[in-house]
């Protein structure tokens, strides 16, 4: 075998502070999958990892990353593996842990097992050449992807198709408001809007990410100056009664004008804060307008097959792709967290191992 390597979070510091090693793959556990990692996608979840969350201690030391792809090398003595994924074959991973056995589990609802967790946040993560995952956290990778567009896939994906589908109960003909259309949810949230029959109103910080949103397929692009403004761009484009849902993610910066454009009856869901996570607003709006606010985080498992199952009916024409910025080489993975938070690019950040 070449040389393991892993990245290390020993204590938290800023982005870019993991520590690269060297280690020895432990053998996986009945159940369980060692994989040979070929490309793993960054999250902001890689950042917080790194950077600590008051008041949520992590199990240090710890190697980041939620999202990877690679090949499956050694199977648990007496491990099922899910349809289409062999020993020696090629897979990507879903991220997110749960028992399996709990009522939450059991009705497919992973997210709300009590023991619920993120690969890379709970345990050791896919920024290292070798992984451990269970077995039913494998699924084949569609058509002729390659390991990169893999790895980048099923985080922002699962996470935008939650949000959209089962939280927002999103109806063809509708329009969604998408903020930071330019991050890696942002992308994957357009394409499922269009591929959904809804109507993407993306917002980005520059001219140059407005384009690739119109290449995805958004209604409407708007560069974020003046949210005052920008609100009044939404209500124009709407005639005056809003969207129907607004895809928020980025947090305090943006939530009062997400109340503001969001319409009558309309749902705000939400799964981030990267612009801050308190946030003070007028609940008159609330109630007078009846809107209706959802959290979310990530998604069920379940719901990659569902995806997959889209993507496997057109191959050559996908309805939706991710996104790829940028792939950096494993042993520059500090450089690719700096690169992510600094926020400049389009879509994924994406390490290949050489
Ligand atoms: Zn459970």
């Amino acid at each position: 075998m070449a040389e393991a390597v892993r990245f290390r979070v020993n204590q938290h510091g800023p982005a870019g502070s993991p520590v690269r090693e060297t280690f020895t793959p432990a053998d996986p556990k009945p159940g369980w999958a060692r994989l040979e990692l070929k490309a793993m996608a960054l999250n902001r979840l890689d950042l917080w990892t790194t950077e600590g969350i008051p008041g949520y201690p992590l199990p240090l030391p710890l190697t980041p990353g939620c999202d990877g792809a690679g090949i499956v090398e050694v199977v648990g003595e007496g491990t099922v593996l899910p349809p289409g994924v062999e020993q020696g074959g090629s897979v990507m991973i879903a991220p997110g842990l749960s028992c399996g056995v709990c009522p939450a589990c059991l009705r497919g609802n992973d997210m709300l097992c009590p023991t619920y967790g993120v690969l890379g946040h709970v345990c050791d993560g896919t920024a290292a050449t070798h992984v451990l995952v269970p077995a039913a956290n494998l699924l084949p990778i569609p058509g002729n992807w390659s390991f990169e567009q893999a790895a980048a896939f099923p985080l922002v994906f699962l996470t935008a198709w939650e949000m959209l589908v089962h939280k927002a109960a999103l109806r063809p003909g509708e329009t969604v408001l998408i903020w930071g259309g330019g991050s890696g949810v942002g992308s994957a949230a357009i394409q499922l809007v269009k591929a959904l029959g809804g109507f993407a109103i993306a917002v980005v910080g520059s001219e140059a990410k407005a384009m690739r949103c119109w290449e995805l397929g958004a209604e409407h692009v708007l560069v974020r100056g003046d949210l005052k403004a920008l609100a009044t761009r939404v209500r124009d484009l709407t005639g005056k009664r809003g969207v129907e849902v607004v895809f928020e993610h980025t947090g305090a910066a943006t939530w009062g004008t997400s109340l503001s454009v969001c319409a009558r009856g309309g749902r705000i869901v939400t799964c981030g804060a990267t612009t801050g996570r308190e946030t003070t607003f007028d609940l008159r709006a609330l109630f007078a307008k009846q809107i209706q606010i959802h959290g979310s985080y990530m998604g069920r498992r379940e719901h990659l097959w569902t995806l997959l199952a889209l993507l496997q009916r057109n191959p050559t024409n996908p309805p939706f792709r991710p996104v790829i910025e940028r792939v950096f080489d494993l042993s520059e993975y500090p450089e690719a967290q700096r690169h992510l938070e600094a926020g400049h690019g389009f879509g994924k950040v994406v390490c290949r191992m050489s």
